[in-house]
């Protein structure tokens, strides 16, 4: 009968690590035409590491972290705990920062020593009018090694770049092929930029979406399901918006509680490959429905 079947289905996935929140949801995943992962946390560990410390002529690697450090003490990103953690590792104390901002997406902002200090993006950085000549070649370069660049504006000169990588979890690359067999198209939405999300992108064999601000991830979920229904994978992290407006949002396991709340489904363990298994699940349940 259809609910032993969609009953069974349900169980089957449970046994896998794959949480499904009913019956609806279990069909809909089936009938993808897309999905859309969310990049940071979910196609990749979620834990950047800094890669490379360039600092301008007149700064040292020393002062360049100890300012990124400080400015970034008030933040809970995952760049922000790589500044601190590189910072820690090299035995360099963080100095005290006041007046600790964020704009959303694109940099957090402090006082430290009397100076006003950003660490963000390039494009943020050359919008606050620092002359980021010197670094341009430089900065093209680690984003095309799937590098996030970031700069560290200090009193409004540009005072150095840090790299940071965050690598793509193992099954990533499988995950989205086995998603290809299947029929549905791979999209990838970060709030990263261009460069570093194509190069990202590439080794995974997926589409990209690159500088997307929370709101813009929405924006791109309505889009997609214009051509039909449309899974979001997501961590919650700048993307719980997204999960809510898709067909079906995908929570990875180690979702935070508004992604959980959030979702239709569950993938545990952090397997992208369960996005696939999820799809493959849905179609043998219906098939035994039908
Ligand atoms: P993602 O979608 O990859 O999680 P976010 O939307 O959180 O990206 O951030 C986009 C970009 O804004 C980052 O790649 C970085 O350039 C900049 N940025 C945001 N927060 C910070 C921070 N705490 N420190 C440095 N740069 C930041
Ligand atoms: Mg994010």
């Amino acid at each position: 009968s259809v609910p032993a079947a969609m009953a069974s289905g349900l169980s089957a996935g449970a046994r896998r690590g794959l949480l499904i929140k009913g019956g609806a949801a279990l069909e809909e995943i089936g009938a993808a035409k897309t999905v859309a992962f969310d990049k940071t946390g979910t196609l990749t560990e979620g834990r950047p590491k800094v890669t490379d410390v360039l600092p301008a002529p007149d700064t040292s690697d020393w002062d360049l972290l100890a300012y990124a450090a400080a400015v970034e003490q008030g933040s809970s990103h995952p760049l922000a705990k790589a500044v601190l953690a590189e910072a820690a590792a090299r035995g360099i104390a963080t100095p005290p920062a006041s007046e600790q901002g964020a704009v959303p997406g694109k940099a957090v902002t402090a006082t430290v020593a009397g100076r006003n200090v950003s660490v963000g993006s390039p494009r943020h950085a050359a919008g606050s009018g620092a002359d980021m000549g010197r670094f341009a070649g430089e900065i093209t370069r680690l984003e095309s090694e799937g590098k996030t660049a970031v700069v560290v504006v200090v009193g409004g000169a540009a005072a150095g770049v840090l790299a940071l990588r965050d690598e793509p979890r193992g099954d990533a690359a499988s995950g989205v092929a086995a998603l290809t067999r299947l029929g549905v198209r791979s999209v990838m939405l970060t709030g990263d930029n261009a460069r570093t999300g194509a190069a990202i992108a590439e080794g995974l064999g997926l589409d990209v979406k690159a500088e997307l601000l929370p709101d813009d991830k929405l924006r791109e979920i309505a889009a997609l399901r214009s051509v039909g229904s449309v899974v979001m994978v997501g961590d919650g992290i700048n993307d719980a918006p997204a999960l809510a407006a898709a067909s079906v949002g995908v929570a990875m396991g180690g979702g935070t509680d508004v992604a959980l709340e959030t979702a239709d489904a569950a993938v545990l363990k952090d397997r992208v490959s369960g996005v696939a298994e999820l799809v493959g699940l849905s179609r043998s349940t219906m098939a035994n429905v039908k």
